[in-house]
């Protein structure tokens, strides 16, 4: 690869310069990670000691949007050469090629809507997975890899440079900034009211008008659009998670490539020039939240989009139409850019969190779901075992519904729409099994991973769809005996059978669901269908 050779190259004759290899690929290759700053410091520790601010910067995660990977070469290039000064305050992490298997699947034809270059990778890695999905789930090896990278930096402001696809309009850059509301707390204020507004500016100074992610789902964008939802399987829904910084530069796809790669590059030097501006204070905001993470009791874990609530701001489109398709002989649509206009639109960029749920002190994992554990492992949360065989008293949720997404999405089945019944139980675990605290860096990630109504928790991604299979049952023959003697011990239950008999005429012609429905309710069924595995300690 060569882009790889270059960094090498950069590496070995400068003293600003340490590339390392931080972890396997899915293409086979380890992923690199370069660290660059201007005073030759390149030690993590003293750097975080001198308390410089870190900007972790990820390229090519979908490879056939190449800009941020020639735009961070330009930018090092420059800094070695004296022409772009980097603060002593700042120091850059750029993973040079993170899609690596797309990015060695080259064809012509990929990107067919976009304006260069001359050649594209793939989107798909070597697995056909859309690594801007996998932050959560962890299929990927490149997923692990990042995790390790992401902790070992804990990064002040993270930036994955990206092209986008859509509407035409005349500006080269586009931005998506961590939904504010869900960032929440002191953060999400200095986000919306002095970061983002702040870029806008510096963007403008440097020739290039950004404007919001262009995220319309009407014909065209001309009448406003809403924030991006940037959930926690997307990379700066995962950043969030860890209270810093996140944004997703998109350049607009039908801009020529060298104005794309110029426009990343002016981007990610506004970037340095705020945090170097305010790094005391991005500092002081991110060691509040997280502090305050740690004994926080409600934390919201939905949102919805607030239509009500907008930002005015100014778009540079151009005038659509309608003309007859060649194709299809029906109308279709065309941006004519002889008639550029400017306008103000309406963003909106508000959302309203709809359900919280109370902080437990630990959760209980039982050692078999090893499968999250390993992931909460390679996110460096901090657990214990238990020492012994132990009963305790939890808090425990039964999943009382949810909806199973009938196709696959990259490799799941998404469960959605997830209800829950509570209920304190006394359950018996075993030595060895996890004891995870909650007064820790990892709070936010874990309430919303470990709780199953969680947009991107493991539940929703199928990581226990193995208790929504009953795995015993009865012989109708066999139970019957034993439903018949059960009936005469338990009056209540067979005062539910005659109501419900009584209300369900086809119940009351069915004597299968009748044996189920004296199975459902007696100690013969197995507490594990549907009894969500992970527990709350509550005190
Ligand atoms: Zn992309």
């Amino acid at each position: 690869m060569e882009a790889i050779e270059w960094w090498k190259k950069i590496d070995a004759i400068s003293p600003n310069i340490k590339m390392m290899e931080m972890g396997p690929t899915d293409a086979g290759f380890p992923l690199h990670l370069v660290l660059v700053s201007s005073n030759n410091d390149l030690n993590l520790k003293s750097i975080k000691v001198k308390k410089a601010s870190i900007i972790f910067i990820n390229n090519g995660i979908h490879p056939g949007e190449p800009d941020g990977i020639d735009a961070s070469m330009l930018l090092v290039k420059d800094i070695i050469l004296k022409k772009y000064k980097l603060p002593v305050n700042i120091v850059l992490a750029i993973i040079p090629v993170y899609n690596i298997g797309g990015t060695l699947n080259r064809s012509k034809n990929y990107r067919v809507d976009q304006n260069g270059p001359e050649e594209f990778g793939f989107r798909g890695n070597s697995q056909n997975l859309d690594l801007n999905r996998d932050f959560i789930k962890m299929d990927s090896k490149e997923a692990m890899t990042f995790a390790k990278i992401f902790h070992f930096l804990d990064p002040d402001v993270f930036i994955d440079n990206h092209v986008s696809n859509g509407a035409d309009y005349q500006h080269v850059m586009t931005l998506i900034s961590s939904q504010h509301n869900k960032l929440g707390g002191v953060m999400g204020k200095f986000m919306k009211e002095r970061f983002e507004p702040a870029l806008f500016e510096l963007m403008y100074k440097k020739g290039f008008d950004l404007v919001p992610y262009v995220n319309h789902f009407g014909p065209t964008p001309d009448e406003g659009w809403p924030q991006f939802w940037d959930s926690p399987r997307y990379s700066s829904g995962y950043a969030s998670l860890w209270n810093t910084f996140a944004f997703v530069p998109e350049t607009h796809m039908l801009k020529p490539y060298a104005q794309r790669v110029s426009s990343t590059k002016a981007l990610m030097e506004s970037f340095i020039e705020f945090t170097s501006a305010h790094s005391g204070t991005i500092q002081q905001l991110r060691a509040a939240t997280i502090s305050n993470q740690k004994t926080q009791i409600q934390f919201p874990i939905a949102w919805k989009w607030d239509k009500t609530r907008s930002t005015p701001i100014n778009f540079k489109g151009y005038e659509a139409g309608y003309k007859t398709s060649e194709v299809s002989g029906l109308p279709r649509l065309y941006y004519d850019r002889t008639k550029p206009f400017e306008k103000t639109i309406q963003f909106y960029n508000n959302y309203i969190d709809t359900l919280s749920v109370t902080a437990p002190k630990a959760y209980i994992i039982p050692q078999g779901w090893w499968k999250v554990i390993d992931r909460l492992k390679a996110n460096n949360v901090a657990m214990r075992f238990l020492s012994k065989d132990s009963i305790i008293e939890v808090e425990s949720y039964r999943i009382s519904g949810y909806q199973s997404g009938a196709r696959p999405f990259e490799g799941h089945h998404l469960n959605t729409n997830v209800q829950i019944e509570t209920s304190i139980k006394k359950i018996s675990f075993r030595k060895g099994d996890y004891v995870i605290p909650l007064n820790q860096k990892a709070a936010r990630f874990l309430i919303e991973t470990l709780e199953p109504h969680g947009e991107d928790s493991y539940f929703a991604w199928n990581f226990f769809d193995a208790i929504q299979g009953q795995k015993e049952g009865f012989s109708d023959y066999v139970f019957e005996e034993t439903a018949s003697s059960f009936l005469k011990q338990n009056p209540d239950v067979k005062r539910r059978l005659e109501e419900r008999k009584a209300a369900d005429t086809s119940f009351a012609k069915n004597a299968r669901a009748q044996l189920n429905f004296i199975y459902q309710n007696s100690p013969y069924y197995e507490p594990a269908h549907l009894q969500y595995p992970i527990y709350r300690l509550m005190k």
